[in-house]
């Protein structure tokens, strides 16, 4: 007969100094025990089984304290500010350069900031979605032609309905996210006003002005009585507050499935007061961002009345902004890793 707490005792010992604490829970002494019951008389069969399950707890028990304790192994600290190894530097690299905040990542915050500072908080996108996000929720229903316009990578994995997983095209895939996570808001009488600046994928053919990875800001902004001139106003702010200067904007109609009117967007070139130069090829004006008021089915997409509220939406590459802040000729530096590029800012 096995002793049950010496048992006890052996097993939290073994799960105390194991790596892989859960194997003990397979300890054939386990199987012997259950063995055990069906010898016993009957009316000690149910302590018996009792003090069985007692000891499995005991020792699921101890194999999670062990499962913690291993997982708070403490590895030495990373000093990110240390020079880089000095065996690996190449000819001309000092061995006491530091690394720095990649200009996307900088202008990211830059671009956070001025809208925080306007009352969007900011959100997050994700780098694979699902289709219901990226077209059903922004009345593109299957089928609709604008889907071609977006074509970008798939995973192997699927939805629920079957279709796969995708990279996202546009930081529009968390347009219905947040309008249903701020709904609320709107109640309280407060507008619904967030940002997802992240990165985005398309199937392009690269160039100095296409790249497959890269970066949008998306905007939207929920409440009653909500139009066009506040979508205007808010986006000349947000661009004159950037480039630190006065600007001219307009707003040409357009067509996005998602938004109704749509606008393309564009601003006296900052660089030249509309008397051309090479940044804005000579037009003097820049086609900057699409634009518009979003679609009453995105709306009801996210149980938001349109007869009630009315808002408006951007979505603009932040890439392109950052170029032509910095006069970067090609796109394709961001994602090169070239050093000589990033050690200029
Ligand atoms: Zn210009």
């Amino acid at each position: 007969m096995i002793d049950i707490a010496t048992l006890q005792q052996e097993l939290t010992a073994r799960v105390a100094a194991s790596q892989m604490p859960a194997e003990v829970l397979k300890a054939p002494e386990f199987r012997q025990l259950y063995a055990e019951i069906p010898k016993l008389a009957p009316e000690e069969r149910g302590a018996f089984g009792q003090q069985v399950n007692q000891l499995k707890q005991a020792v699921e028990a101890a194999v999670e304290a062990r499962k913690a304790e291993l997982e708070r192994v403490e590895l030495p600290p990373i000093d990110v500010t240390a020079p880089f190894d000095v065996n690996t530097a190449k000819p001309g690299m000092l061995p006491s350069e530091k690394g720095s905040v990649h200009p996307l990542t900088r202008e990211m915050e830059v671009i956070s900031d001025i809208f925080n500072r306007m009352g969007f908080v900011t959100e997050e996108s994700r780098e694979i979605d699902d289709q219901y996000h990226m077209f059903e929720t922004l009345n593109f229903p299957k089928g609709h032609p604008a889907r071609d316009d977006y074509d970008t990578f798939m995973t192997v994995e699927t939805d629920t309905d079957g279709d796969p997983l995708i990279a996202p095209a546009h930081t529009s895939t968390m347009q219905n996210r947040t309008l249903v996570k701020y709904r609320d808001n709107l109640a309280k009488g407060e507008a619904i006003a967030a940002i997802v600046p992240d990165r985005v994928f398309r199937n392009e053919d690269l160039d100095a002005r296409h790249e497959h990875t890269f970066y949008q800001v998306e905007g939207i902004y929920v409440a009653k009585g909500v139009h066009a001139g506040m979508l205007v106003a808010t986006l000349q702010k947000f661009l004159e507050e950037y480039y630190g200067r006065q600007l001219e904007v307009r707003v040409n109609p357009y067509y996005f499935p998602f938004t109704e009117p749509s606008f393309e967007f564009a601003l006296s070139c900052p660089f030249c007061d509309k008397k051309g130069c090479s940044v804005c090829s000579h037009a003097g004006w820049i086609e900057l961002l699409g634009c518009g008021m979003i679609h009453p089915n995105v709306l009801k997409a996210a149980d938001i009345d349109p007869t009630e509220y009315t808002g408006f939406a951007f979505g603009c590459g932040i890439d392109r902004l950052v170029m032509m802040k910095h006069n970067i000729e090609d796109v394709r530096h961001f994602e090169s890793g070239k050093l000589d590029f990033l050690r200029q800012f």
